[in-house]
C-alpha cells in the first residue's frame, strides 16, 4: 500500500480487517437524512419518472419480440414474495433473529436476461435506440414503438455498434437487446465470465471478445475500441447515469408491489434492503430510487465478497475509485462472478456518500450455503452473486456495529414491524448442469 494513500484514509482499523480478508460490517458515518442527502445529488425524481416513461413507450416493442413479458404488458418486472421458510431456516442455521417479515425481490426472474441487468442494461440500449431514431426523424415520442421491431428499423440500426465490458450479466442484457434491435453488438468479457453466458450471447448474435484479465481490463479495451469508432456507442458501467436511472425505476415498481400486497412502509414500519454490489451501478441505482420514494424509512445496505469489497474500500476510506481492492492485498477473485470487481464506480460512490446505511462482507463459502438454503427452503434457484444478499438480514441484529446502527436510529422497538428485502440479483438463466455443480460447491 502506498503510504501517502494510506495516510489519507478514514476507517483505518476496519480497513486493516478488510485487508486481512476478514468479514466486516461497515456502517456509514456520513449517512444523512434523506432530504439533505438527495438535495446534494444532481439526479432527481424527475429523471426516474422520465426513465419510467421511456420504458412504458417501449413496452409495445418489448411485448412484440419478447412474448414472455406478456403478463407485465411489455414491462420487465420481477415478483416480490414473502419467504417465511427461508427466514426460519436462516434464524436456525445462523443462530440469529430476523424481526419482522422477510421478502425476496426476484430480479433473478426478470424476463429476457434473468438478472438485475435487465433493468439498467436494457434501458440504456433502448434509450440509445430512441435517441438515434428521434435524431433521424424515424419516430416521435407519441408513436407506437412496436415499429422498432420492423425490418426497416433493424436495417437502420445495423449501421451502428454497441459495445460493453462485462463480467457476464451486463453483457447478456446489452447483447440480447442490442441484437434484437439489429445493432452490431460487441461484448468484452472478463476472465470471470462464465462459459455458458458467452455461449448464449454468441447464439443470440453478439460478438464476444474474451480477456484473460479482470473486469477493468475488459472495460478499458472495450471503451478504447468504441471511442475510436464514430458509429459505436459504449455502455459505460462505471460512469453511466442512464444505466443508473434504469435501475432506479425498480423503486417505483416495488413501491407499487408493496401497496398491492398491503405492506405498509412508514416511520413505524422500516424497510431494510440488502443488495449485492459489484461496480455499484445496479445497487446504487436501486438505492437512489428507494431513498427518493421512502426517504428515511428505508435503510439500504450493500453486500460484497471479502476478496472483492470494492465499494467498501472506496467509501470507507473516503477515496472512492482512487483505490482498488488490490491496493489492500486482496485478490479481487470470488465465485460470485457478478461481484468480481476490483474498483468501484466513483460516480456511484459519490452518489451513495450520504444515502447508504452500510456494507456487509462475506466469504464465498457462505454464498453457496445460502444458495442451498433458498433452494431447499423455498424451491427458488438463485445464482451465487444473488445469494450474498441474505447475509444482510443474518448479520443485522447479530453483529455489534449493525445492532448499534439500529439503536442509534431509534429502531429497536420498531423491529417487529420491519420489512427485510434481500435483492436477488440473478439466476433464472443458469443452465441445469451448472446449478447442480453449484449445489455441490463448498459442500461441508
Ligand atoms: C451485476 C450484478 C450485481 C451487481 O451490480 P453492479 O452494478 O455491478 O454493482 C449483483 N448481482 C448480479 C447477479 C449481477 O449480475
Amino acid at each position: 500500500m502506498n503510504q501517502e494513500l494510506w495516510n489519507q484514509m478514514h476507517c483505518k482499523d476496519l480497513l486493516k480487517e478488510v485487508s486481512n480478508g476478514k468479514e466486516v460490517v461497515w456502517i456509514n458515518a456520513d449517512l444523512e437524512n434523506a432530504q439533505n442527502a438527495l438535495s446534494k445529488i444532481e439526479l432527481t425524481m424527475k429523471d426516474i419518472d422520465d426513465a419510467e416513461e421511456r420504458l412504458a413507450r417501449f413496452a409495445p416493442f418489448i411485448l412484440k419480440i419478447f412474448p414472455e413479458t406478456k403478463n407485465e404488458n411489455g414491462l420487465i418486472e420481477s415478483p416480490l414474495a414473502e419467504i417465511e421458510k427461508m427466514k426460519q431456516q436462516l434464524e436456525a442455521e445462523y443462530a440469529t433473529t430476523i424481526p419482522g417479515r422477510l421478502f425476496l425481490k426476484q430480479d433473478s426472474h426478470l424476463a429476457i436476461s434473468g438478472s438485475i441487468k435487465a433493468r439498467g442494461g436494457i434501458y440504456e440500449v433502448l434509450k440509445h435506440a430512441e435517441d438515434l431514431a428521434l435524431a433521424h426523424g424515424m419516430v416521435k415520442e407519441t408513436d407506437d414503438y412496436s415499429v422498432f421491431a420492423s425490418e426497416e428499423f433493424k436495417n437502420f440500426f445495423s449501421q451502428f455498434k454497441i459495445q460493453v465490458g462485462s463480467t457476464g450479466n451486463l453483457g447478456m442484457s446489452i447483447g440480447i437487446m442490442s441484437a434484437a434491435l439489429g445493432f452490431h453488438v460487441i461484448v468484452h468479457m472478463s476472465a470471470d465470465a462464465k462459459q455458458w453466458k458467452k455461449d448464449l450471447l454468441r447464439k443470440r448474435g453478439a460478438d464476444v471478445i474474451e480477456y484473460n484479465d479482470d473486469y477493468s481490463k475488459a472495460v478499458e479495451v472495450g471503451r478504447k475500441n468504441s471511442d475510436a469508432d464514430p458509429t459505436s456507442y459504449f455502455v459505460d458501467d462505471e460512469n453511466s447515469s442512464t444505466l443508473f436511472l434504469g435501475y432506479a425505476v425498480a423503486a417505483k415498481r416495488i413501491k407499487k408491489q408493496f401497496e398491492e400486497q398491503g405492506i405498509v412502509i412508514d416511520a413505524e414500519h422500516p424497510l431494510f434492503v440488502y443488495i449485492p454490489c459489484g461496480v455499484g451501478g445496479a445497487p446504487g441505482g436501486v438505492a437512489f430510487g428507494l431513498k427518493q420514494l421512502f426517504g428515511d424509512n428505508v435503510h439500504v445496505f450493500f453486500v460484497e465478497p471479502t476478496q472483492a469489497p470494492c465499494m467498501l474500500v472506496g467509501m470507507a476510506s473516503g477515496l472512492q475509485n482512487k483505490v482498488c481492492v488490490q491496493d489492500f492485498g486482496l485478490s479481487g477473485q470470488t465465485h460470485a462472478d457478478g461481484l468480481a470487481v476490483g474498483r468501484a464506480s466513483g460516480f456511484v460512490g459519490g452518489v451513495m456518500t450520504h444515502l447508504l446505511s452500510g456494507i456487509f462482507t462475506l466469504e464465498d463459502y457462505h454464498i453457496y450455503d445460502l444458495m442451498r438454503d433458498i433452494v431447499n427452503s423455498e424451491g427458488i434457484f438463485l445464482e451465487p452473486s444473488a445469494c450474498a444478499s441474505f447475509w444482510g438480514p443474518i448479520q443485522l441484529m447479530k453483529e455489534q456495529s449493525a445492532r448499534a446502527y439500529i439503536e442509534k436510529m431509534g429502531l429497536l422497538h420498531k423491529m417487529p414491524n420491519a420489512i427485510h428485502v434481500p435483492w436477488a440479483t440473478g439466476g433464472s438463466l443458469v443452465p441445469q448442469e451448472i446449478r447442480e455443480e453449484y449445489m455441490h460447491t463448498y459442500l461441508k
